[in-house]
């Protein structure tokens, strides 16, 4: 209690008084500052929580938009009976060409592939059933961005080319076992020997007039070639390669090589030949449905 007339009374008070003042005002401001610290922590938590939240929904728009766009890919070179694939009609303003190999996969197929990707081209395979054990880089080669037609199963002349139905139930083989690899059958394909292929004739007579009209009305697209690099031959150089598959002729080139475990001069070839329609300025595209078709006269 303080005292009027004792100093020293009166002064250790006001010590004590201040002291006490001191203690409440230091623990008010502590506790002003831990629950600004606090309301500080709560804002920090919140918006890491956001900038989870935001990724996590940004992450989830890309993968739904990459399914969106896998699936519209899908469906665009999958067989839709009915549907027309393909033009004839080209833009004479643009230069595209369009590798296209035959026969694959193959022991070279990895090869090619890196070379294609060492490049940034796309290019187009169309694949037989021969080497189970290589059709993994079906799925390889679809999922770096190229197109994956189908070439037949057993390519086999007299197997394919004996009748129609023959024909459609080996094509419809190699169909599954693309499907198997990319989840659909493509509408691209490539006949055996091309559509001009006279071998047919020993096995059915007409054959390949009807085929050529019926794969269109099934929905398939049939592409020959304008350019062959010759490497088809055997004993074909990696030079002779080069000068067959060079040409500027041809705005839209349709160009046709071998996928084969034999094929390494092709592998050898193919640098030269893309630097060559690099530096002329011709696009590399793989076959879609809009690409330009090329197409043989039929001779049986
Ligand atoms: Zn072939």
């Amino acid at each position: 209690m303080l005292k009027k007339n004792n100093g020293k009374y009166n002064i250790n008070s006001l010590i004590l008084c201040g002291l006490v003042f001191f203690v409440i005002a230091a623990t008010a401001f502590c506790m002003v500052v831990n629950s600004r610290e606090a309301a500080e922590e709560k804002q920090r938590i919140a918006a890491e929580k956001k900038a989870e939240e935001d990724k996590k929904a940004a992450e989830e728009a890309a993968a739904a938009a990459a399914q969106k766009a896998a699936e519209e890919r899908a469906q665009s070179m999958s067989v839709q009976p009915g549907v027309p694939v393909g033009t004839t009609e080209v833009n004479s303003d643009e230069k595209v060409v369009y590798l296209t190999f035959d026969d694959g996969p193959s022991e070279n197929t990895q090869k090619v592939l890196d070379i294609l990707a060492q490049y940034d081209v796309k290019a187009t395979f169309f694949v037989t059933g021969a080497h189970e054990e290589l059709r993994p880089l079906i799925k390889t080669a679809y999922d770096a961005g190229h197109t994956i037609g189908l070439h037949t199963y057993s390519h086999d002349y007299a197997k394919v080319y004996a009748s129609v139905d023959s024909y459609f139930s080996d094509l419809e083989q190699i169909g599954e076992v693309v499907k198997e690899q990319i989840g659909f059958v493509p509408c691209f394909i490539r006949f055996p020997g091309g559509a001009s292929n006279t071998v047919s004739r020993k096995y059915c007579e007409g054959i390949m007039t009807a085929l050529s009209q019926q794969v269109l009305e099934k929905g398939y697209q049939y592409y020959d070639w304008n350019v062959s690099s010759g490497d088809g031959g055997s004993g074909c150089t990696k030079d002779e390669i080069i000068a067959n598959s060079e040409t500027d002729k041809y705005s839209h080139v349709m160009l046709l090589f071998h996928d084969a475990a034999t094929k390494n001069a092709t592998v050898e070839a193919l640098p030269s030949i893309i630097e060559y329609y690099k530096n002329l300025g011709y696009e590399f595209r793989a076959i879609d449905r809009n690409s330009y078709v090329s197409h043989h006269a039929v001779n049986n």
